[in-house]
């Protein structure tokens, strides 16, 4: 018998794919977690039924989601990242030797123990003794942190149910004072084909809290359009304008310095989106 999983993120529009085998799929406190393998895409981890990353892709969303902002920052050296239980994006923070501590703070422990146990190549660094893992609502721990993160990232769940605060004008001021005077905040945004609408309020959102704004996009397979926007603010530095002459080489397979200025010139149809 054949076995499809299949998605619809966006109402009316259908991802599906084809399972080889369903690895684990359980209901946690916070919601339905399964990780299958595919056909197509190999290991998939889902919530509530929505593709969060795979295996053959998830280089492009954890590259672009770090590398734009630390390689913005002169000397990042605290990061933290909401959300995120996958591990990807620390694997990818901790490749940034000026990096003393990686903070992950998801809500859902359960995402984190079975993407240990069958994501490992994007968990691999969950271990590392510069990450700290701390289970809790990142829209408290932001609250409770002032003035000390060089970056945050937030690495969530579309904004339905625990991550819902995670996206909006208070958050995007809680995150201001989270960091230093000259940090850098990044998260994922949707896409502006299905859902202009969202993309456009979290914009105008994060303009309010922060003096420099921008999107950036990138190519995702797996992600509704698949053509995803990344939402940037910060206090002084202008990604667009980031020096990178010493941008070392961390064999990533997506992000590249060219890429990096790139991807924040945007098609027409978003630039008039933003106005
Ligand atoms: N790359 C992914 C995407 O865009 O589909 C996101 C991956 S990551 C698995 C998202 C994580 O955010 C989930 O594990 C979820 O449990 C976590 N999360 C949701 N709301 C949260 C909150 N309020 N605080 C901390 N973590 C939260």
């Amino acid at each position: 018998m054949e076995m499809w999983v299949k998605e619809s993120q966006i109402g009316d529009a259908v991802m599906t794919y084809k399972v080889k085998e369903t690895l684990v799929r359980k209901k946690t406190k916070y919601q339905d977690l399964a990780i299958v393998d595919t056909y197509a895409l190999g290991r998939m981890l889902l919530l509530d039924g929505i593709v969060q990353t795979t295996i053959n892709d998830e280089y492009v969303y954890h590259e672009m989601i770090t590398h734009i902002p630390l390689f913005t920052h002169p000397n990042p050296k605290k990061v933290l990242v909401v959300g995120g239980g996958d591990g990807g994006t620390i694997r990818e923070i901790l490749k940034h030797t000026s990096v003393e501590k990686a903070v992950l703070c998801e809500i859902d422990e359960d995402v984190i123990k079975e993407c240990k146990k069958y994501l490992p190549e994007i968990s691999c660094a969950l271990d590392d003794p510069r990450c700290e893992i701390f289970i809790g609502d990142g829209i408290k721990y932001v609250h409770e942190h002032k003035n000390e993160f060089d970056v945050v990232i937030v690495d969530s769940t579309d904004p339905f149910g625990a991550a819902e605060g995670l996206f909006g004008g208070s958050f995007y001021k809680e995150i201001f004072n989270c960091l230093t005077e000259d940090g850098i905040f990044v998260a994922q945004t949707e896409t502006p084909f299905y859902l202009p609408n969202q993309v456009k309020q979290i914009y105008d959102d994060a303009k309010e809290a922060f003096p420099i704004t921008k999107i950036f996009m990138a190519a995702i397979p797996t992600y509704p359009s698949g053509y995803w926007s990344f939402t940037i603010g910060s206090k002084k530095h202008d990604p667009e304008n980031a020096d990178l002459s010493k941008v070392p080489n961390l064999n990533t397979r997506y992000y590249t310095k060219k890429l990096h200025k790139a991807s924040f010139v945007l098609p027409k149809y978003v630039e008039d989106l933003l106005k």
